[in-house]
């Protein structure tokens, strides 16, 4: 599976770095994981076929993390194949009436043969055949929030990754994986909301083979990557800090 960086900031776009916006390519179809701006003008410029495009995964609704929505799903619906489906997970409901609502008020048709939308709901909850997603879920709202939010364990061709999400500020809420998972291939982790030594605290060293730091802040952003870096030269798996347009291979 190639997992493509197309958004590597935090909150904030920056003049390198993009809002969060994750692509997942396997032989048989494609995924993403948020939805961050500008996630369709990123996606053109890589000549990407919307028409492989089969689902859409958003951690939790901030507007780094779903801004580009509408948008995307204007360039699913003009390039798809004909009678292909793609179907948009929320992390709440409420937000599904929401933004068909916007997409008919920009005269997108919203049919659900083509388009479809549900909440996601912890645990194993996407499953094509050939791409399996499981919620876990994440405090990104604080300790005491009813607002859900979501890091995601995917799986495909035989290969594991956990992709936290946006985390707490203390990352107390790092996702546990499933108790039938002993370790991940790779492990994207945000790096922005909890203190460094939070941050190297929570990720666990037994259970992840690669670590690859993402929504970088304005802390590790324009030439202080190798601070986070450092913090993790003595783990016994090999970590990166993306950038917008790195590739992964897993
Ligand atoms: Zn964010
Ligand atoms: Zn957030």
């Amino acid at each position: 599976m190639k997992i493509t960086i197309l958004g590597s900031s935090h909150g904030d776009a920056t003049p390198t770095r993009n809002n969060s916006a994750i692509l997942v390519e396997l032989a048989t179809g494609t995924y993403l994981f948020e939805a961050g701006e500008p996630v369709c003008a990123s996606l053109i410029r890589r000549s990407f076929d919307f028409g492989s495009l089969r689902a859409v995964f958003v951690s939790h609704l901030h507007g780094d993390h779903a801004g580009g929505l509408p948008v995307l799903l204007k360039g699913f619906l003009k390039y798809r194949k004909p009678h292909w489906h793609c179907a948009v997970h929320l992390p709440e409901a409420e937000a599904i009436p929401a933004l068909e609502g916007w997409m008919k008020a920009l005269h997108l048709p919203v049919v659900p043969e083509v388009l479809s939308f549900a909440p996601v709901v912890p645990g194993t909850f996407f499953d094509d055949g050939q791409f399996r997603v499981t919620a876990l879920p994440t405090r990104h709202f604080g300790r005491n929030s009813a607002i859900p939010s979501y890091g995601y364990l995917f799986e495909a061709e035989g290969k594991r990754v956990l992709f936290t999400g946006d985390l707490s500020g203390d990352f107390h809420d790092f996702p546990a994986l499933p108790p039938d998972v002993a370790s991940v291939d790779l492990c994207l982790s945000e790096a922005t909301h909890a203190p460094l030594e939070a941050i190297v605290a929570a990720i666990p060293q037994a259970s992840i083979r690669r670590l690859v730091l993402t929504h970088i802040g304005p802390r590790w952003d324009g030439g202080q990557e190798h601070q986070l870096l450092a913090a993790f030269a003595s783990h016994p798996f090999p970590t990166a800090v993306a950038d917008d347009g790195d590739e992964f291979f897993v």
